[in-house]
């Protein structure tokens, strides 16, 4: 029996930790109507993802016994199904598994890799000009060789409990019987420019007349239930060597925009094992992706610069908001000067260096904002040779965490990169655009760009799947989509949570003000002029906006397990 216990307000234990106590987008992801939550509280296990069937088909395998593997495939498939647009077997992931019975947290990089043909011209015109960004999007070079379905059999053959197949079993049907497209989707349609002129994307999201698929309508489709039995029977071997690869090296072959990706680039996917880049912050161990990912490099900084404050004693408000806004712009300087795959390039030790974040932290005023920040030069000899990328916007991504019975939990995110990917679709699903991620310059004023296209190499992420640990323990998992709004997002989540005490819905759902080393974006609502006025006074540019994140979060307490799914979305925390 499924068991969704709210509470309204989390109770401070006295003494426990505080734990518990520039964008334009022609196929941006659609808000949901936003309605009061309240966190959802369980005993034994529970998983937060962003659509409730993707929920229900988690949950229902954790019921039956299932790890926190295996229900992330469950997870992963029917999202792949019901919120095409975010992410799927077409894309990439990064996974934190944390084994409960050997104590050992474990990222897993699922991420895409540029095509052996790619290189660092690959998004330069002709005449030597970066492509327009919204130009490089659509068709088949955008793709990049998909990590997400190798990643899941990776994780499964680890940690699994239940049989491959019995993990299909939800998506497939549901692919067959159909489901009921949400507003979400349907907006997400609406809203896709350019989405109709391809024609597998036509047939699944549009009517015969074209007129796009509307809320409440049923969506079936029955190719992805065929890939999906495929790959029940016979594991990934389909999808990286046989029909299905084939049928992935035809479509990038597209008019307009068309791929290189072969068939040995496919047959070479490697999911990489990675250590977890970890971040002391007060008396927690904040873990998440490394490289190729920014994510937990990013989110480490600042928390490192913001710990040379009492933001528990300060509490919210604008001198902590003021903080934590300088804290970002510092480091997204450094992001974007040093961080690339490091398997291609060598990045700075020192980025996470505690006393090199304390001379960052002397640059803030806490009177004044510091305008642009410059990257900071960690010890280390190559740190001049390199030149800043050109940021690119960033869309379509989900994340989900699990809790399983048994202790384990996973914190993943995953991504097909803007809303519809590459919008270029074959045997059901929808193929990625990761390569736009890579920066469009190579090189700027003889200096190479760290996040330059090669052949093999990974695009630099911003996803930021975190688990925190206490004592070696872990008693938070939280993650976003939102491109490089991802690592403010989720910096935001941590510190409502771990630093201000908040429960974990309220700490998902409060207003965000962020940067990232440009204007504070503060998120549309009834405080917003207030807080812009406030920030405008200490000299901070500012835009009040919608802030689309999809922050799911799951609190692991001496109580139970407390999880958010964010209101801003349209996704459920169910446990029992
Ligand atoms: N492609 C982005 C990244 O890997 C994520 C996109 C999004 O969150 O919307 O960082």
């Amino acid at each position: 029996m499924r068991r969704i216990v709210e509470t309204a307000v989390l109770c401070l234990m006295a003494g426990a930790p505080a734990l518990w106590a520039e964008d334009q987008t022609p196929q941006p992801e659609a808000t949901t109507a936003l309605t009061e939550r309240v966190s959802a509280e369980a005993q034994d296990f529970m998983v937060a993802a962003a659509h409730p069937l993707a929920a229900e088909a988690g949950y229902d395998i954790l019921e039956a016994g299932g790890s926190a593997a295996d229900a992330a495939v469950a997870v992963q498939m029917v999202l792949n199904l019901v919120e095409p647009q975010s992410s799927g077997i077409g894309g990439g992931a990064f996974l934190l598994y944390g084994d409960a019975a050997l104590g050992r947290l474990t990222s897993f990089d699922g991420r895409e890799t540029a095509p052996a043909a790619a290189g660092p011209d690959y998004w330069l015109t002709p005449e030597g000009e970066p492509m327009d960004f919204f130009a490089a999007v659509p068709g088949g070079k955008s793709v990049g060789v998909p990590g997400t379905l190798a990643l899941m059999k990776m994780v499964h053959e680890r940690y699994g409990k239940l049989p491959w197949a019995t993990l299909f079993e939800p998506a497939i049907a549901m692919a067959e019987e159909g489901f009921p497209v949400s507003q979400r989707l349907a907006a997400s349609i609406a809203e896709a420019e350019g989405l109709a002129s391809f024609p597998g994307a036509r047939a699944l999201f549009f009517h015969e007349d074209g007129t796009p698929l509307q809320e409440g309508e049923t969506l079936r489709n029955p190719d992805f239930a065929r890939t999906l039995r495929l790959i029940a029977a016979d594991g990934i071997g389909p999808f990286y060597h046989g029909a299905i690869a084939r049928d992935i090296v035809a479509a990038v072959k597209t008019e307009t925009n068309p791929g290189v990706m072969t068939l040995e680039d496919l047959a070479g996917y490697r999911v990489i094992e990675r250590d977890p880049v970890c971040m002391e912050y007060r008396s927690w161990e904040v873990c998440g992706m490394g490289p190729p990912s920014s994510g937990a490099l990013t989110v480490g900084q600042m928390l490192g610069i913001l710990s040379h404050w009492d933001l528990p004693a300060m509490g919210e408000g604008v001198p902590a908001t003021h903080l934590f806004l300088e804290a970002a712009n510092l480091a997204f300087a450094d992001r974007g000067l040093y961080m690339a795959d490091s398997d291609f390039v060598d990045m700075p030790e020192g980025l996470l260096d505690p006393d090199y974040l304390a001379g960052r932290a002397e640059l803030i005023d806490p009177e004044h904002a510091m305008g642009e920040a410059t990257a900071g030069e960690p010890p280390w000899d190559e740190a001049a040779l390199r030149a800043p990328g050109l940021a690119a916007p960033e869309h379509g991504t989900s994340h989900f965490v699990i809790v399983d019975a048994g202790g384990d939990v996973v914190s993943a995110t995953t991504t097909i990169e803007q809303g519809f990917g590459s919008q270029v679709v074959t045997n059901g699903f929808l193929l990625n655009n990761e390569l736009t991620d890579f920066s469009f310059v190579a090189e700027e004023d003889g200096k190479p760009v760290a996040n330059r296209v090669e052949p093999g190499k990974r695009p630099r992420s911003s996803m930021a799947p975190t688990v925190v640990l206490e004592e070696g323990v872990p008693v938070l998992l939280v993650g976003s989509p939102g491109g490089s709004r991802i690592i403010p997002y989720v910096a935001q989540a941590l510190v409502g949570i771990l630093d201000f005490g908040l429960d974990p819905q309220e700490a998902v759902d409060r207003p965000h003000v962020l940067s990232r080393n440009g204007p504070a974006d503060i998120e549309e609502g009834p405080e917003a002029q207030a807080m812009a006025d406030a920030l405008a006074g200490l000299g901070h540019e500012t835009k009040i906006r919608d802030l689309n994140s999809g922050l799911h979060a799951i609190a692991i307490t001496p109580e139970g397990l407390i999880g958010a799914a964010d209101k801003r979305r349209e996704g459920e925390a169910l446990g029992q």
